[in-house]
């Protein structure tokens, strides 16, 4: 069974939006929520408060198909959250979508989690054998009921307590009828950015969604972070602890947008370009033509192009009205949809040694079909493949949505195994070294899927258990 199709297991990729202090909360959290689509497609729900009640409308699908003008005037108020989810197949279904609405002895609750619990399970458990009835197979509903559930004085002790005893990544955002909280992981693994908007104050996953908005971004959250906002103003506190960070490095080369500013106010597409520029310094090659993988190997193409000398083009299109290929939930389908998705540009390719740049390999069927479509189709020469980061060898248990071990290919093959598997002329990686040198603060950031170094214990594996707090 693979991991995505284990439903015992949690996943979670998602993008996150809050909204504090807006007559159109709800549009806005909305708008933020389609600047964030990148981050999950499966489904998306806002929930919204005027003060007295929370409401909320969520559904599976995309944000633009969920979201009628009905339906958003059915989330009245000034306060707003949102959560996109990453599609997963055993956990496909209405009752994972976020944000999850409560009413417990304290009043109304609502949370929206970017992020993956390690422990989640165990929790569920122990929070299960006490009598507690589970809704979801989301971890993130562990959460609530640790809230609910917690024998601390008050609300915001509640939250800590419940914080304290997960162990993995969130980026959280929780509502009340009349106050809005953001909290990051103190490993500070997924992005997590607060701006401002007309006065309002704005809380996203990444920037692309102020820029959708109009908001100006103000700062990180901090990992560790708790920021409350109500109509006594916005107030931060450190309630958690870690001895170091462990900023997801993958963001920056799949999963965030390029025109969003992450970790400290980086901009993905420079960091992307650049890792471009550091694999043609350590990997170059006598070529005719760079191509991208589009879209995501599109900047480190152009970095690689620019470093190189080689001219740039667009050898490969992509048709932008199917998913990701990893979106789609059975194997079958995803191996159609590479084709469904590209197509090369014969014109551009034929007879000509061709550098192709993609930011990574998972399991290799996406290279494979890729090396035959440019040679079959397109007619190229030579195809030379080239990976703008280090072979990935571990699963994700922070909220990336990467497969068991053994589906990884270089986990179990080496470079020159993968190279006759996809059949390319020639495969190079980006080296971790050049990978840490392209980033600010190389010490700051989770690189376990390429070097196996897990911060936080993970749950498959015995890998040796770090307490988080
Ligand atoms: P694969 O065919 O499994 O080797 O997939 C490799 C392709 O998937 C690359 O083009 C990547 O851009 C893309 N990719 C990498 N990580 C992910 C992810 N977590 N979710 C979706 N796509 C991904």
């Amino acid at each position: 069974m693979t991991r995505r199709e284990n439903a015992d297991k949690f996943h979670d990729e998602c993008g996150v939006v809050g909204v504090y202090g807006h007559s159109e909360a709800a549009n806005l959290t909305y708008l933020g929520l389609h600047a964030l689509q990148h981050r999950g497609q499966e489904g998306a729900g806002i929930c919204s408060s005027d003060g007295r009640h929370l409401y909320i409308e969520k559904s599976m699908g995309l944000v633009a198909d969920i979201f009628s003008e009905k339906r958003l005037k059915r989330l009245p108020g000034t306060i707003a959250i949102g959560h996109n989810r990453y599609s997963t197949a055993g956990s496909s279904v209405l009752k994972n979508v976020q944000p999850i609405m409560v009413n417990f002895s304290l009043g109304s609750l609502a949370i929206a989690h970017n992020g993956n619990l390690v422990n989640a399970l165990e929790l569920k458990k122990e929070l299960e054998s006490e009598g507690a009835i589970f809704q979801s197979t989301s971890d993130s509903e562990v959460i609530v009921h640790l809230i609910a559930n917690s024998n601390a004085g008050g609300f915001y002790e509640r939250i800590i307590d419940a914080l304290s005893k997960l162990y993995g990544a969130f980026s959280l955002l929780m509502m009340t009828e009349n106050e809005l909280i953001a909290v990051r992981d103190p490993y500070g693994f997924r992005p997590l950015s607060i701006g401002k908007h007309d006065g309002a104050y704005v809380i996203a996953s990444e920037t692309c969604a102020f820029d959708l908005i109009g908001a100006a971004y103000s700062r990180d959250i901090e990992p560790g972070e708790m920021v409350i906002i109500n109509d006594k103003g916005i107030r931060s506190i450190k309630p958690l602890y870690s001895q170091k960070h462990a900023f997801c490095i993958f963001e920056f080369i799949y999963f965030s947008r390029p025109d969003s500013y992450i970790f400290g106010n980086q901009n993905v597409n420079d960091i992307r370009k650049n890792l471009g520029r550091q694999l043609a310094r350590e990997n170059p090659i006598d070529a005719d033509l760079v191509i991208p993988v589009p879209d995501s190997g599109v900047p480190a193409a152009l970095g690689y192009a620019e470093e190189s000398g080689i001219p740039f083009d667009f050898g490969l299109i992509r048709n932008h009205y199917v998913g990701r290929t990893f979106i789609e939930p059975k194997q079958a389908i995803r191996h159609f949809g590479v084709k469904l998705k590209l197509n090369p540009v014969r014109k551009l390719l034929e007879g000509k040694r061709v550098i192709v740049v993609d930011d990574s390999i998972v399991r290799g069927t996406t290279s494979k079909k890729i090396v035959k479509m440019l040679k079959e189709g397109g007619r190229a020469k030579e195809v030379h493949l080239r990976i703008s980061s280090p072979p990935t060898i571990g699963p994700c248990f922070y909220g990336i949505d990467t497969p068991t071990r053994k589906e990884l290919i270089a986990s179990t093959h080496t470079v020159e195994e993968i190279k006759k598997y996809i059949t390319a002329d020639s495969l190079c990686y980006l080296s971790m070294e050049g990978l840490l040198k392209v980033v600010t603060n190389s010490e700051q950031y989770c690189t376990a899927c390429f070097d196996n170094n897990y911060p936080v214990f993970t749950p498959d594996e015995k890998v040796e258990q770090i307490a988080l707090f």
